[in-house]
């Protein structure tokens, strides 16, 4: 399946939730979720409102977590595979995986303004893992990685914007940021109350288990 590349607040419009996909407008009243908080569409303010329950409401935390970490399904399941396969709760080991992702973890370190703008940051060799360049978005970052920017790309408009929004934002407790904003270091992998998202990921579990 091609990946979304529409108007994201209609998908967040759709779950009736913040997901945070766009960066400062999501912490202001701009947000269309506190403005008009109904489905998108011609129809969406006349339809009821139906009450999910059962699968279709495992199936929309899959989504929610599917567009949070913009990744497809096949990536998704995968995360999935891995974490249903190690020891210790399901649901905690896939958030832990998708958040070790090269593109959150840049996301989290104020590189970018979004994820979805930390995937193009990496995407075009900004960011280096380790002194080592690295432009695969879903790199899996291990406990002791030294996430940077790369010498050349420290003077992006981009970056300085990003530094702005996110010194007023809450610092992750797993990552060692540096001063400066522009590197940072692994600490510990992180933990489910470290994740503050609206997913349930026991319903996701839940869905791929059957
Ligand atoms: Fe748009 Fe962000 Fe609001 Fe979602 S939370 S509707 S992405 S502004």
């Amino acid at each position: 399946m091609a990946r979304y590349t529409g108007p994201v607040c209609r998908m967040c419009r759709r779950d009736g939730t913040k997901l945070f996909l766009k960066g400062p407008k999501c912490f202001t009243d701009k947000c269309p979720v506190e403005k008009r908080n109904f489905p998108p569409g011609q129809h969406g303010q006349s339809k009821k409102i139906k009450k999910v329950v059962g699968y279709g409401l495992q199936l929309r935390e899959k989504q929610k977590a599917k567009r949070i970490y913009f990744t497809l399904e096949t990536a998704f399941r995968a995360y999935y595979e891995k974490a249903a396969n190690k020891t210790g709760v399901t649901g905690d080991l896939l958030l832990q995986q998708l958040e070790t992702r090269l593109d959150n973890v840049c996301y989290r370190l104020g590189f970018a303004l979004s994820r979805r703008q930390a995937r193009q940051v990496v995407r075009h060799g900004h960011v280096l893992v380790n002194g080592k360049k690295v432009n695969i978005p879903s790199f899996q970052c291990k406990v002791g990685d030294e996430i940077s920017i790369r010498e050349k790309s420290k003077e992006l408009t981009l970056l300085a914007t990003a530094k702005d929004f996110v010194s007023g934002q809450t610092r992750v407790q797993w990552i060692d940021a540096a001063q400066d904003g522009l590197s940072g270091k692994i600490t510990m992998l992180p933990r489910r109350e470290d994740i503050q998202l609206p997913v349930n990921e026991q319903l996701i579990v839940e869905l791929y288990s059957k």
